[in-house]
């Protein structure tokens, strides 16, 4: 998206399938899931890690396919995932000040230490397994697909490892894989990645009748985690998985109901939900909700009339706005001309997201993700 104005409504597509990374996302909010899966730009900048963890995933897909052999192949692999990533966010008004990477994303080169780590431990069974010239009693297959007999659902296991006791199912995850703050001597793998894992395995016995022996989710670290599973349990999870598909499908396709209507029936707004949303500028749920509970932690979002903007003795901008439905006015200093389109044109109708509040109330500042549109 090049422009700072907001498009009239959110493209709302059925979707053909729901596949196991999803699930989880649709539980949270529907309409967020759809629209990621309808792959609908986002709105608000996308967290600088996440664009160096689709370099990292890329760097895995390449080296499991046996394209990077060595610490060269490494660099060169790297170097390249991250210009592609960075010349992605340069293309783009809301995120071209996190480029470059290095600087952006926290931990950048520790982050580059374990991925090279990890493609290291990917390369050495490859040779292992070839100098024994096939006497190995595994066998490593990258990237497969599994479906239920209708397609409805499905999605790429990273990796399938057949050994004599079965087949293993493998995940890789670039991002955490614990759940923080946990205190028994087990570590808690976070529910999202178990529930994806237990419907991998579900589409794996759909596919072939019988059950994986294990499933498996390694860390960027190398780690290894193995999630239990019932097979009741996921049996009963992909069930539910295709029954939301059916709701979903069927509340898009129904035509005798407004936009708008669609848009309740599939939105779930919540501060924790929706503080992590790129989608919050065109969620109309999302504002009706902030109206209804005024009182609990919501992001930091204002949208109103622009009351007065200036341009301070350092270059920055303080604009202050009077926000729907409301008395007091708002002021948001420290604005950046260059990061926001909208500064260096007079509109009369903004809305801004994910500020910073300041000492006083209803004062805020500029923060690296703040970003503001056009609602004229
Ligand atoms: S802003 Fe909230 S309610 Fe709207 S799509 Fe995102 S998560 Fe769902």
């Amino acid at each position: 998206m090049t422009s700072c104005i907001l498009p009239a409504i959110l493209s709302i597509e059925p979707l053909k399938r729901i596949t196991p990374s999803q699930f989880s996302a649709f539980n949270e909010c529907k309409l967020k899931a759809i629209l990621q899966s309808n792959r609908t730009d986002a709105l608000l900048p996308i967290h600088p890690s996440a664009h160096l963890g689709t370099a990292i995933h890329k760097i895995f897909e390449k080296s499991s396919g046996g394209g990077i052999t060595g610490d060269d192949d490494f660099k060169l692999a790297w170097a390249n995932y991250v210009q592609e990533e960075e010349a992605k966010m340069n293309l783009s008004w809301m995120e071209k000040h996190f480029v470059p990477l290095e600087r952006s994303v926290q931990n950048y080169e520790v982050k580059k230490q374990q991925c090279l780590l990890s493609v290291r431990n990917m390369i050495l069974p490859q040779l292992s397994h070839s100098e024994v010239k096939g006497e190995s009693h595994t066998r490593k297959s990258e990237e497969v697909w599994l479906q239920t007999p209708d397609g409805k659902a499905g999605g790429y296991a990273d990796a399938i490892i057949s050994t004599d006791f079965g087949d293993v199912i493998v995940d890789y995850k670039t991002g955490s894989i614990i759940e923080s703050g946990h205190d028994s001597s087990e570590p808690d793998v976070h529910e999202n990645i178990q529930l994806q894992l237990k419907l991998y395995a579900a589409l794996y016995n759909s596919m072939y009748a019988k059950w994986p022996v294990s499933l498996r989710v390694i860390g960027m670290d190398g780690e290894s985690y193995e999630i239990q599973f019932d097979e009741d349990e996921c049996s009963s999870l992909l069930g539910e998985a295709c029954q939301i598909l059916a709701e979903i499908n069927s509340i898009i396709m129904n035509n005798a109901e407004s936009y708008d209507m669609m848009l309740k029936r599939l939105a779930s707004p919540s501060p924790q939900i929706c503080r992590f949303c790129s989608y919050r500028p065109g969620c109309l749920p999302y504002w009706e909700q902030r109206e209804v509970e005024q009182e609990i932690d919501w992001p930091y979002d204002v949208k109103g009339i622009v009351v007065d903007k200036k341009r301070l003795g350092n270059g920055l901008i303080l604009i202050t706005i009077m926000p729907d439905g409301q008395s007091n006015v708002v002021k948001v200093r420290g604005l950046h001309p260059n990061r926001h389109p909208v500064l260096n044109n007079s509109y009369d109708k903004v809305s801004i997201y994910s500020m910073i509040a300041d000492n006083v109330s209803d004062n805020y500042k500029e923060g690296l993700f703040t970003t503001i549109y056009s609602m004229s």
